[in-house]
C-alpha cells in the first residue's frame, strides 16, 4: 500500500496512488493543454505541495474564493457557494490543507463539488473524500477522469438540477460536457473557462483551446448561447480570482457569441 500519489506540474491533475509518477499526462498531451517545452513532463508528489505553498481563502466579488499562492499549475480557484440545498464547490484546486478543511467545515462543510471540465479536475478525490461529498461530472467527459473513484457521479442530458436553485448546465465548447453552474437567487453564473473572462469585462469568449489559441467552430458558440438562453444572470465568475463581469451577464454572452460568429464567418476585422 503506497501513500504517495502525483501531480502533473503542468496542469494540477492528481493521479492514482503509486510510487511512482505515471508515463504520461494524456490532459497535457491533448491540444486544448500543452507538455512545456522547456521543461517536458514534470511531476510533484502532492504531499510536497504543501511545503512550497499555503491556502489563499478569500472573497470575491461576495463569493468565498479558495486556491493557493503562489499559484500551481494552471492557477484557478474554487468558490464555495452557499444555497439552500447545503454549499457546493464550484471547480476545485490542487491544493488542500487542514486550513482549508477548517474553513469549509466552519461554514457547513459540502454537500457536492461539480467542476466545469478536466483541466479542474486537479486534486477532486482528495476533496471529496474530506468532506464525504459526490463530484458532479458530465458523463462526456468520463475518459478524463484520471483518478477513478466512487465519488464521481456521471449525469447526462443538458441540464443537472442540484437544488437550492443551483442548475448545473452543459454549454459544451471547450470539452464536449463543459458545464457552468447558474445560481438563481444570486442570478450568477459560474463558468470556469467554458466561458471566458476577458480583461475588458464588456464582453467574454470561447476557445478549443486557450494556451494554444485554437478557436471553436461558430456553430458551437451558438449553441452555447443557446444553451444559456433560459438562465438569466447578472453576474458571471470566470475561472481566477477577480475574472468576474460585474452586470448585463446574460447580455454579455450574447453578444460575444455574435461577434464571435461574425469574426470566424465574415470578411473584414470585428469593430
Ligand atoms: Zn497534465
Ligand atoms: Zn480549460
Amino acid at each position: 500500500m503506497t501513500s504517495k500519489s502525483y501531480l502533473c506540474k503542468a496542469c494540477g491533475t492528481q493521479y492514482p496512488p503509486g510510487e511512482e509518477p505515471p508515463g504520461a499526462c494524456p490532459i497535457c498531451e491533448d491540444p486544448r493543454q500543452y507538455i512545456p517545452h522547456d521543461e517536458g513532463q514534470q511531476w510533484l508528489e502532492w504531499r510536497e505541495l504543501a511545503k512550497t505553498h499555503k491556502a489563499e481563502i478569500r472573497d470575491d466579488h461576495g463569493i468565498l474564493g479558495i486556491a493557493c499562492t503562489p499559484s500551481f499549475a494552471i492557477g484557478q480557484r474554487a468558490l464555495l457557494v452557499k444555497s439552500s440545498a447545503g454549499n457546493v464547490l464550484w471547480d476545485c484546486s490542487s491544493y488542500l490543507d487542514d486550513e482549508i478543511v477548517a474553513r469549509i467545515s466552519a461554514e457547513g462543510g459540502l454537500a457536492a463539488i461539480a467542476i466545469s471540465h478536466p483541466h479542474y479536475y486537479s486534486s477532486m478525490i482528495e476533496w471529496a473524500r474530506a468532506f464525504a461529498c459526490p463530484i458532479h461530472l458530465h458523463e462526456a467527459e468520463r475518459k478524463w477522469v484520471m483518478r477513478p473513484d466512487p465519488a464521481v457521479r456521471f449525469w447526462a442530458g443538458e441540464t443537472n438540477d442540484l437544488g437550492g436553485g443551483l442548475t448545473l448546465v452543459r454549454c459544451g465548447g471547450h470539452y464536449e460536457g463543459g458545464q457552468v453552474l447558474h445560481w438563481a437567487e444570486r442570478r450568477a453564473l459560474l463558468s470556469g473557462d467554458i466561458i471566458q473572462v476577458i480583461p475588458d469585462r464588456r464582453y467574454v469568449s470561447f476557445m478549443y483551446s486557450y494556451p494554444n489559441l485554437i478557436p471553436l467552430p461558430p456553430s458551437r458558440v451558438q449553441r452555447l448561447a443557446d444553451a444559456l438562453a433560459p438562465f438569466p444572470f447578472d453576474t458571471i465568475y470566470g475561472a481566477w480570482f477577480d475574472r468576474v463581469v460585474e452586470r448585463d451577464g446574460s447580455a454579455v454572452v450574447r453578444r460575444s457569441a455574435d461577434r464571435y460568429v461574425r469574426a470566424v464567418t465574415e470578411p473584414g476585422l470585428p469593430s
